[in-house]
């Protein structure tokens, strides 16, 4: 995915883009690692990085022809890229994810001046939004093999056992399959815990009767898959099978509106009438979904107040949720793939409400 400036969307009032937000650098030249910063101009595209990733970043960059590396002695790679720039150049940095240290030591050792830097975030990003078919079969190949933990985790599950221990056998069974790392903190939250909508795993106990809510994900392939199941331990009684089957209604609706050119407000409204209706719109605090790729939480949002429309190619959740203090609370959460006419549902694990 080599790309000098010329191809870069938004960037046209631009000599140079200073490209450090770690998943837009992997995303263009193929590099890795934990240090480096890639710089674009209209001919050519550079990687700085330091000495740990020598080997790394010729196997990954270089093998792919995507950009030269350098590594800068003493591995300033701000001041080595400040070096290569004109001073009349109009550079545009990541504003959203450079530190006010970096602009510093950059502006210390360029010959230009503050006033030719330009915020360019979003640029990247607004690319990364739609994913090519190798991308979307990383991302499913991640969804599948996060699904395929769910069921024989459900089966460990017991009354008693700590929330953190079921967090750890979740964990241990993605690491077992193959992945890579984890998309984010898991969350089980149990009882009237999974009335937290980012409960973390504590020591609490799941209980004897009531919701836990698991929301996992797993990186493959350097992508991340995002799900979130809710079960039951014991008898659900009739307001825990009025809440699910309410939550679960919503997630259908919202999948049912996601189709090209539809807004995202109103995918995001498509769930928010279901739970709205049955009396419980103040319980859903969050918003609909998120894109999701090399990172967790990517454009687009599904959201009120989202003004994007779907495009083909996309990759969402879809994750209503009710939440009733003190009580307990029901997320169901799939990965949806924009399709040229409609929606695809990556993830394949049932949505019934299963008890344990
Ligand atoms: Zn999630
Ligand atoms: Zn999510």
């Amino acid at each position: 995915m080599a790309a000098p400036m010329g191809e870069q969307r938004g960037s046209g009032r631009l000599d140079a883009l200073l490209v450090s937000h770690l998943p837009n650098v992997r995303y263009l030249c193929g590099f890795t690692g934990s240090n480096g910063l890639l710089l674009l101009t209209a001919s050519n595209a550079t990687l700085f990085t330091d000495g740990r990733y020598r080997e790394q970043a010729a196997q990954e960059v270089t093998a792919i022809g995507a950009a030269r590396v350098v590594i800068p002695a003493r591995g300033d790679l701000w001041k080595a890229a400040a070096a290569r720039l004109r001073p009349s150049a109009r550079v545009g940095i990541e504003g959203n994810h450079v530190t006010l240290a970096q602009r510093q030591r950059f502006l210390q050792h360029w010959a230009g001046s503050a006033a030719r830097l330009r915020n360019a975030s979003g640029g990247i990003e607004a690319q990364r939004a739609v994913k090519d078919p190798t991308e979307v079969a990383a991302i499913r190949r991640a969804v599948e093999l996060a699904s395929s933990v769910f069921l024989p985790t459900v089966a460990q599950l017991r009354p008693g056992m700590p929330e953190t221990e079921a967090a750890g056998r979740l964990e241990f069974a993605l690491r077992q399959a193959g992945g890579e790392g984890l998309s984010f903190d898991t969350i089980v939250a149990a009882g009237p815990r999974s009335a937290l909508v980012h409960g973390s795993p504590s020591h609490a106990p799941l209980p004897q009767r009531g919701f836990v809510v698991m929301d996992y994900g797993v990186i493959l392939g350097g992508y991340v898959s995002d799900m979130t199941r809710t079960v039951h331990a014991g008898r659900p009684d009739a307001r825990a099978r009025a809440v699910y089957a309410t939550v679960l209604e919503a997630q259908a609706a919202a999948v049912a509106a996601v189709r090209p050119g539809a807004a995202c407000a109103a995918v995001d409204r498509a769930a928010r009438k279901i739970i709205t209706k049955a009396g419980w719109g103040r319980q859903f605090p969050h918003s609909t979904g998120h894109g999701v790729g090399l990172e967790i939480h990517e454009a687009p949002r599904i959201a009120a107040t989202a003004s994007d429309t779907l495009v083909a190619g996309q990759v969402i959740t879809i994750e209503p949720g009710v939440y009733i203090p003190g009580w307990g609370g029901v997320r169901i959460e799939d990965v949806v793939l924009v399709t040229a006419h409609g929606a695809e549902v990556l993830t394949p694990s049932t949505k019934e409400m299963l008890s344990f």
